[in-house]
């Protein structure tokens, strides 16, 4: 799949997240951003690969491609780093949900991946599209349509109570009541 695929089904993924949990939406989406181009870190041409060239070349020398950064593991490891050094569930959440839509997408291609490294066993779904192909565009509508139903949802919300914090949204806020 193509980094702009990635890229959608980490907005449409992290947005439906956001939808259903409590954790800090901006926060949730930028980390699914993140997440869904991180597994690429092993892909030299890729967006992630082309931004830490050294990390990349290393990782693809030691793992090769979609093995070891497309598998169950590196989401724990990912996990694991996040919870020591910046302990945010937000961030984990939206990270680990990233990841996960980034395998999805993979698995539905002909190459599949390495879900249960080391062992090699390759994962994909029994019906697999090319990369740049017209159902890969389909793929991508259709995550463009998620996240636009989610990012009403969510940012309607958050914009809403981001309004109300401020003190600003007298008018839109339905009024609170004291009992002294
Ligand atoms: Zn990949």
């Amino acid at each position: 799949m193509k980094g702009k695929t990635h890229i959608i089904g980490g907005v449409a993924s992290s947005l439906a997240v956001a939808h259903f949990t409590y954790a800090d939406p901006v926060l949730l989406i930028g980390a699914g951003i993140a997440g869904s181009l991180l597994p690429d870190i092993c892909h030299g041409g890729s967006k992630i690969g082309k931004t830490f060239p050294v990390i990349s070349k290393l990782i693809n020398f030691v793992f090769g491609h979609r093995s070891f950064t497309h598998s169950l593991l590196f989401i724990v490891l990912v996990a694991f780093l996040v919870d020591y050094f910046i302990p945010n569930d937000a961030l984990k959440l939206g990270l680990i949900t990233g990841m996960i839509s980034h395998y999805i997408l993979d698995m539905a291609t002909k190459s599949g991946i390495q879900l249960f490294f080391p062992i090699s066993f390759k994962v994909r779904f029994p019906v697999t599209t090319r990369t740049g192909s017209f159902t890969e565009n389909i793929i991508f509508s259709l995550l463009c349509l998620v996240s636009l139903y989610f990012g009403f949802q969510v940012l309607g919300v958050y914009i809403f109570n981001f309004i109300n914090d401020f003190n600003m949204g007298e008018l839109m806020a339905k009024p609170v009541y004291f009992i002294s």
